[in-house]
């Protein structure tokens, strides 16, 4: 008989009860240390006693309340996301998919507006991820995730990653944009070099085309910086943010340049839940503990430090891992075979990662992770390890 919860899972079987910190507790009363952060999403940790007192607080005044209205958490947020990033206007969704669908339908628009109706097409990377609904998943063309869903949504082009001139031939006079996550993240934490966002930057220009980078993952500090572009020194025309903006709560976020903000007049999108009070208390919230002076250096030591024990891990286990990759508090350590096998071993010994393509096991902390959980985590990892290369000695 089919489950009542429909089976698009492949789910551990474990359920968790509580959180706090770094910890999760399962309904064995288990304590597990949480370097999944639910996908990158818990980026204060769990129950962080500002985001609780946030939200709490708001429940008690009010909920909902229709776009129709002003909604003032809104243009708080949207306020502060502008000050500290290149846009100059937001707009709130509730999930990355819808994020990056808007992003797409704003290429489309501008490019309309701009009197080139004729270019509509979007240039993607190989190894990509940007969500599951029928537009992202025809941008990611990822076959596991297209299959038995076509026909595709037309306009996609996809080239090698980290490859230019394959990325140059790709455009045409149809060509109307270009989208990358800045460091994929499904795809196995492959990050793109500095060179390569700066080239790309200078071919969207050359050619009136948009950059758009999907920052999901990266966004909030995951990197170290705001968001991962700051990194690269140049900046996109659009981005897409969700995950870790709100700390748990389901919340996206569209930005944009002001030209591209502007051919989004009244009428031409619209969310119900999006932006809703309770998503803007608690963005608000996680924002105040991000942007606060210091927190993004406190990311950036934690991530140097997460980074070196992991190297310390291939270096030991060379047979069994190959290699570190990421940026800040979003590390993938590729290994020879499936990671799975490592991820399950982990889970017994009382680590959560998160499994990633390319055989990647992706570790993604809360925000506020300390040094001595860090050095946990390498242990448990250290451990799990050595036990699969015990077994296959
Ligand atoms: C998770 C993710 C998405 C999809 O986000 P949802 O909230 O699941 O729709 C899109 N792009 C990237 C880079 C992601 O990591």
């Amino acid at each position: 008989m089919i489950p009542a919860v429909m089976p698009t899972y492949a789910r551990y079987d474990i359920a968790f009860e509580k959180g706090e910190g770094v910890y999760l507790w399962d309904s064995k009363g288990r304590r597990y240390l949480d370097f999944g952060a639910g996908i990158a999403v818990n980026s204060l940790g769990h129950c962080h006693p500002h985001l609780v007192e946030a939200i709490r607080e708001q429940a008690g005044k009010l909920w909902h309340c229709s776009n129709l209205y002003a909604i003032p958490g809104q243009e708080r947020l949207a306020k502060r996301l502008t000050e500290n990033t290149f846009a100059d206007s937001v707009f709130f969704n509730n999930s990355g998919a819808e994020a990056v669908e808007l992003g797409l339908k704003m290429i489309r628009k501008y490019q309309y507006e701009s009197g080139h109706p004729e270019r509509y097409r979007v240039i993607t990377v190989e190894g990509a991820f940007h969500g599951r609904s029928l537009a992202t998943i025809s941008a990611g063309k990822n076959p596991k995730h297209t299959k038995g869903f076509g026909p595709a949504v037309d306009g996609f082009d996809q080239v090698a990653f980290d490859n230019l001139n394959e990325l140059r031939a790709a455009v045409t006079p149809e060509t109307a944009g270009i989208l990358v996550e800045p460091v994929q993240g499904e795809g196995g934490i492959r990050p793109m070099r500095k060179e390569y966002l700066k080239a790309l930057r200078d071919i969207a220009d050359e050619f009136g085309l948009l950059l758009m980078f999907d920052e999901v993952q990266t966004g909030i500090g995951r990197t170290g910086t705001l968001y991962a572009y700051q990194w690269s020194g140049i900046a996109p025309d659009i981005l897409a943010s969700a995950k870790g903006l709100g700390g748990g709560f389901p919340i996206g976020a569209c930005l944009a340049v002001e030209k591209v903000a502007a051919a989004m007049n009244a009428g031409s999108h619209g969310s119900t839940f999006g932006g809703n009070p309770m998503a803007m208390a608690a963005a608000n919230a996680v924002l105040d503990i991000v942007l606060a002076p210091g927190f993004l250096d406190h990311v950036k030591n934690r991530g140097k430090r997460l980074r070196k024990g992991l190297e310390g891990l291939v270096k030991k286990h060379p047979t069994q891992l190959v290699e570190v990759r990421g940026i800040g508090l979003m590390q993938g350590v590729k290994c020879t075979g499936d990671s799975s096998a490592l991820i399950k071993k982990a889970i017994e010994n009382g680590l959560l990662t998160v499994p990633a393509g390319d055989n990647v096991c992706r570790l993604v902390p809360p925000l506020i992770v300390e040094d001595t959980h860090i050095d946990e985590a390498v242990g448990l990892l250290y451990q799990a390890i050595s036990e699969i290369a015990e077994k296959a000695a």
